[in-house]
């Protein structure tokens, strides 16, 4: 059994303690900053172990040196990337697995938002821990990769089963949601959604995680083959890699 403890720190980062019941063992998903992560195990009472970094912005790995210094834990992280990972001690890159005691996770390799990002999931617990590659209702910008790579990624994802419970690293479902709808605004399913996630904004609760199943019946980044979504962008009978970065490019100058 895998226990999930969700952080909100910063403007709008999540932060996520992991204990494996067997054995006692603790990580922290993309700690961005240490003192909110400290106070939540002494609260707990857990030590740490383990720091899982998916990328190497500074919101995701800002804790890892403090961590590392008060608790003399070890950090996981990219392959791919691993210069830029501050005290990595073990890089893990596409279809390898991570043992947080006796919870496995897998290990995906999802380029698009860095070069070098990796994606948690913990099959037994339904537990995706996807930093900013899939967010509710979104997904992370292109900021050094391309569109096909994204694509690549986020269809390696949405590949999970459905009950896949999507941990991602920021509260920005209601943003996200406003251009989802600018996108399908037919989308019964993505309306409905939307209902809920303002009445749980309104009462600052968070709408993290969802499931895979939700984002696939609402998340136009996993939708490509949506007719309405590709005829809101002109783009009927388009194949998914232009329809999905046709998506990305939209999102990034909308206003909602
Ligand atoms: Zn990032
Ligand atoms: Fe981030």
């Amino acid at each position: 059994m895998l226990h999930i403890e969700q952080l909100a720190v910063l403007s709008d980062n999540y932060v996520y303690l992991l204990r494996d019941a067997a054995s006692g063992t603790v990580g922290v998903v993309d700690p961005a900053e240490p003192e909110p992560v400290v106070a939540a195990l002494a609260r707990l009472g857990w030590p740490l172990h383990w720091i899982l970094n998916t990328h190497h912005h500074p919101d995701h790995v800002g804790g890892n040196e403090a961590l590392i210094e008060a608790t003399g834990c070890k950090v996981v992280g990219p392959r791919a990337d691993a210069a830029r990972i501050p005290g990595i001690s073990l890089a893990l890159g596409e279809g390898e697995e991570f043992a947080l005691g006796e919870s496995k996770a897998r290990v995906f390799d999802v380029p698009g938002h860095t070069r070098g990002h990796i994606a948690f999931w913990f099959a037994e617990a339904k537990a995706l821990f996807c930093g900013d590659t899939l967010f509710a209702l979104g997904c992370g910008r292109l900021f050094e990769g391309t569109p096909t790579q994204m694509w690549d990624s986020l269809s390696r994802l949405k590949a999970l089963p459905g009950d896949t419970r999507v941990f991602c690293a920021h509260e920005y479902t209601q943003s996200n949601g406003r251009f989802a709808l600018a996108m399908e605004p037919g989308n019964a399913a993505l309306q409905a959604r939307m209902r809920e996630v303002d009445g749980r904004r309104a009462a600052s609760q968070p709408t993290v995680p969802s499931t895979l199943a939700e984002e696939w019946a609402t998340n136009p980044f996993l939708r490509p083959d949506s007719p309405e979504l590709q005829a809101t962008l002109a783009l009927t009978g388009h194949g998914m890699v232009e329809v999905f970065a046709a998506t990305r490019a939209r999102k990034d100058t909308f206003r909602g």
